[in-house]
């Protein structure tokens, strides 16, 4: 496993993570997790991603059992929370238990490391900007928190360009810790805010990705170009959006079109999709890690061997994915519009 640092901060995390949307306490119990967790912890992984609005805070409970279990020392590993969307599905939260207001900042805080079963969260994240709390409030909570020592890096997910340097100045003039990272969504098929809208935040605020859904909830993989399989993220209860977007919408045509080709250029170099999707998020230096998400042993394992592909990932094969990815406008939005985080 290689290292790389979160941004410009010192916190040297391992270029693969591992994160628990949709699979932790739905298609992954607490046993499971425990021995996905030992294979990333044998693998170098350090990073575990969570957030309160997954599964209704069910999944930090499952992660919390799971790490405990295999009681690695604390300062050997790094977890995180996101706050914003409530513990209660489809956003039905009280107006109290959701936000970015100072409140449901510090009480979610508070929540998650007690789910997570630890004294502090190293990473923790507003999960999406809130039109309704000012930005200066939420940078005065996360400063708050890191102060106490319950928080040890602040960031955003799928905030603006805009808003990351509103709130990153706003600290800076007023001596307050600036967010360190951004979690946004960056894949073959979604690549336009991760490479253009965040470019200079990279140069001139040092800023960190934790990069989310490098595989498209499973686009990537190629599984779905011959119709949806039993049992896929596709199928399940509450991820009817996935079908749609995937299967039935003119853009998901156009992106299913798109892994067919990458798919024949996989073939060509006698490698799987899989591990030509994830090793070519890692070519981008800007990426400071890789979530990985994983509902069966297999699956993790063959996605912690991806890095080793990247040695065929020539210049010249680059260039052929670049006229490939290139060919057509893949970028599908944000699930959460579709009531998804
Ligand atoms: P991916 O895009 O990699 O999708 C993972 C899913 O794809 C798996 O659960 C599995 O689904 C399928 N899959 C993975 N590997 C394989 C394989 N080798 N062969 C076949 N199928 C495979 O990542 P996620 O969407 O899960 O996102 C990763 C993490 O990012 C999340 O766990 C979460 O921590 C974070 N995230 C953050 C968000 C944010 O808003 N900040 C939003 C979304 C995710 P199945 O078997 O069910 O088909």
């Amino acid at each position: 496993m290689k290292y790389r640092n979160l941004g410009k901060s010192g916190l040297r995390l391992s270029e693969l993570s591992f994160g628990s949307w949709v699979t932790f306490n739905h298609q992954v119990d607490t046993r499971l997790a425990e021995r996905m967790f030992a294979i990333c912890f044998d693998a170098g992984i350090n990073f575990f991603d969570n957030a309160e609005a997954y599964e209704a805070g069910e999944s930090e409970i499952v992660m919390g059992k799971a790490l405990r279990k295999l009681n690695k020392p604390r300062d050997s590993y790094c977890v995180s929370s996101k706050v914003m969307f409530g513990r209660i599905p489809n956003f039905g939260a009280l107006p109290t238990q959701k936000g970015l207001s100072r409140k449901h900042v510090t009480e979610a805080c508070h929540q998650a490391m007690e789910r997570l079963q630890v004294d502090y969260l190293d990473l923790y994240f507003c999960h999406r900007p809130d039109p309704r709390t000012p930005i200066e409030e939420t940078v005065w909570a996360m400063h708050n928190l890191i102060t106490q020592g319950k928080v040890l890096y602040w960031g955003t997910s799928e905030w603006s360009a805009e808003q990351i340097k509103e709130a990153y100045d706003f600290a800076r003039e007023n001596h307050l810790s600036a967010p360190s990272m951004e979690q946004p969504q960056y894949n073959m098929l979604d690549r336009k805010r991760f490479e253009e809208e965040y470019q200079s935040l990279y140069k001139d605020y040092g800023l960190g990705t934790t990069i989310w859904s490098p595989l498209a909830s499973g686009v990537l993989t190629g599984k779905y170009l011959e119709g949806v399989p039993q049992g896929s993220r596709a199928t399940l209860k509450g991820y009817e959006w996935l079908q749609k977007r995937v299967m039935e919408s003119e853009r998901g045509k156009i992106r299913l079109n798109i892994v067919k080709k990458l798919n024949e250029l996989a073939d060509e170099l006698g490698i799987s999709m899989t591990k030509l999707a994830l090793a070519w998020c890692l070519l981008n230096k800007n990426v400071s890690t890789v979530i990985l998400g994983a509902s069966k042993i297999e699956q993790l394992e063959e996605n912690l061997a991806s890095a080793e592909v990247l040695t065929l990932l020539t210049e010249e094969t680059q260039e052929k994915i670049q006229s490939i990815l290139n060919s057509a406008d893949t970028e599908a939005g944000d699930p959460a519009e579709d009531g998804v985080e």
